[in-house]
């Protein structure tokens, strides 16, 4: 009798453990594209393709192999666009006696798995999903007991577990867990940047590319050019790419942002690491390699391998925790519902307008202009912290539930009262003026709190803190700046909330 085993569109690794024991006379391989999958938010046009054609070109890559596989395309005339219904009609096709499934990234995807078993008298293997360098039961454990759950502590025990960075002796290279410090530079006045690797879109993408045009062109983004990777061979050229020219200076100018630089020296993997075209471990590895071979700094190197042994595990391990009420949490208590500019750019504040457009081109900012700039924003602003979720779940190629969640709603938001973070990422102009050069472009002046060319960053600063006194100003890493508010003069404060109240009242203005 049949097996099933059934890929879902982020599991596109040939060693993912559902396919670990396939048996290629009896098993089977069922992948399907489907609109409510592609539509419960309005994904990016560009992401659309992009997980589309990579689902293609995996199943034509395990085709070429002989697996056994049934492909159901977005337009296949019997398509329900359901996946459990497209499941369901394989099962009374062809009657298989088992399925074999790994467990979703999503915990919505995650519960309608574990309703199939009953809904299709046919038991269900949910397998743990083997990509991941910490395993949940291995998370849950650490984070069991604890009262505050803090990633560099989660970061330093598996640093000694995959036995990266550490010396002989068992210590941190270089003496020190955590080289953060030398990786806040700001951007220099002439820098140049390596180009990245292009790979024009085949005749298979050319297809995706016609459909998603046809069905979700009122979606979020532009759709051309599209040169993303596709596949295993050309993540990992990308990747080898990174550690050649990039690699080096990513520490240094991991927090700088520039005009018309959307990605300076930041790997660009996380949509393939998301997806399963890289592989984690793998990454972080050749990046010890880059440093043993003095090809690339300490600072760089454990900066780049923090960011996926460390934060990446840890905001998986978080969600899982947390989820289903992590994703209701509104510590705040804010409810202000997303500008238009956030789909627009049309905005007087460069430095908003410059990272909405460059996430319309390419589905992809990096971290500090996720968080620092449109995330800063909706803290300050007190945006709805579920309207902000769904617009990163939307806009970004690398975006899934389980990274997203965590990252806006703890991260960005605050919204998880410090379940994430130790305080909230927020920041005045005077920040986004030393990291990048969006101000000098810019109708508004970052050195202005007051008045009408002040930087809106500067007054919903001040009001944010005034406005959420009572639940930040215990916070002992926020003692110096509610010190700071409260010698401000109290005419002064009342200018700057009148203003902010201003502004915020004609926000889609
Ligand atoms: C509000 C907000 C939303 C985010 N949403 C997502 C998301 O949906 N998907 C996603 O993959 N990342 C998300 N991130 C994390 C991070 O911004 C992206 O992983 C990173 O910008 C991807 O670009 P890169 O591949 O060039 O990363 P690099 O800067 O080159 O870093 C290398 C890798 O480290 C990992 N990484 C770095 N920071 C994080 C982090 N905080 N959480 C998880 N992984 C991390 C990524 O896999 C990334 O590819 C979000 C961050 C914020 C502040
Ligand atoms: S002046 Fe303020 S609004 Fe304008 S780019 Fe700078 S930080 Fe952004």
């Amino acid at each position: 009798m049949v097996t099933l085993r059934i890929i879902l569109g982020d599991q596109l690794s040939q060693n993912i453990s559902s396919l670990s024991d396939f048996d290629s006379e009896q098993d089977h391989i069922l992948m399907a594209e489907v609109m409510a999958e592609a539509t419960y938010v309005p994904h990016h046009q560009k992401k659309l393709v992009f997980v589309f054609s990579a689902m293609r070109h995996f199943a034509a890559q395990l085709q070429a192999q002989n697996y056994q596989i049934t492909y159901i395309k977005l337009e296949d005339p019997n398509n329900s666009q359901s996946l459990t219904t497209e499941v369901q009609r394989w099962c009374s096709a062809y009657s298989p006696s088992k399925i074999i499934i790994t467990e979703s990234g999503e915990y919505r995807v995650q519960e309608f798995i574990k309703s199939w078993q009953d809904l299709l008298h046919i038991p269900v293997e949910i397998r743990a999903d083997n990509r991941f360098l910490c395993t949940l039961e291995e998370f849950m454990q650490w984070a069991d007991g604890k009262k505050q759950l803090r990633m560099e502590f989660f970061y330093r025990q598996m640093r000694k577990k995959h036995q990266l960075l550490m010396t002989a002796d068992g210590l941190p290279e270089g003496g020190s867990w955590n080289f953060d410090k030398e990786n806040r530079k700001p951007p220099k006045k002439a820098m140049s940047f390596p180009n990245r690797l292009s790979f024009p879109a085949d005749l298979l993408t050319q297809e995706v590319i016609t459909m998603v045009k046809k069905r979700a062109n009122h979606h979020f983004g532009d759709i051309e050019p599209f040169d993303y990777a596709l596949n295993n061979i050309q993540a990992a050229e990308t990747f080898k790419y990174f550690l050649e020219h990039c690699l080096a200076n990513f520490g240094n100018y991991q927090d700088a942002m520039l005009m018309g630089e959307p990605f300076l020296y930041h790997s660009v993997i996380s949509l393939y690491l998301n997806v399963g075209l890289l592989d984690p471990l793998d990454c972080c590895l050749k990046a010890q390699n880059a440093y043993q071979q003095q090809k690339a700094p300490l600072n760089a190197v454990e900066g780049f391998i923090r960011q996926i042994l460390g934060w990446r595990e840890f905001i998986r391990g978080i969600y899982w925790l947390k989820m289903p009420t992590y994703k209701q949490l509104n510590h705040l208590q804010v409810n202000r519902a997303l500008p238009e500019f956030y789909w627009s750019a049309q905005t007087k504040m460069n430095c908003l307008h410059q990272v909405i457009l460059q996430t319309r081109q390419n589905a992809y900012s990096h971290h500090i202009q996720r968080l620092m700039i449109t995330g800063n924003f909706a803290l300050l602003a007190g945006l709805d912290p579920q309207e902000v979720s769904n617009w990163y779940l939307a806009v970004y190629a690398d975006a899934y539930e389980w990274v997203e969640l965590p990252n806006t709603m703890g991260m960005a938001l605050y919204a998880d009262g410090g379940i994430v973070g130790s305080k909230p990422y927020a920041a005045s102009g005077k920040y986004i003026k030393r990291m990048s050069n969006f101000c000098t472009d810019c109708q508004y002046d970052s050195q202005e709190t007051i008045g009408e060319k002040a930087c809106p960053f500067n007054f919903l600063y001040w009001y944010f803190l005034e406005k959420n006194q009572n639940l930040l100003a215990s916070n002992p890493r926020m003692t110096n700046i509610y010190a700071t508010l409260k010698r401000m003069d109290r005419s002064k404060i009342e200018i700057i909330q009148n203003q902010a109240n201003n502004f915020l009242d004609n926000l889609n203005f």
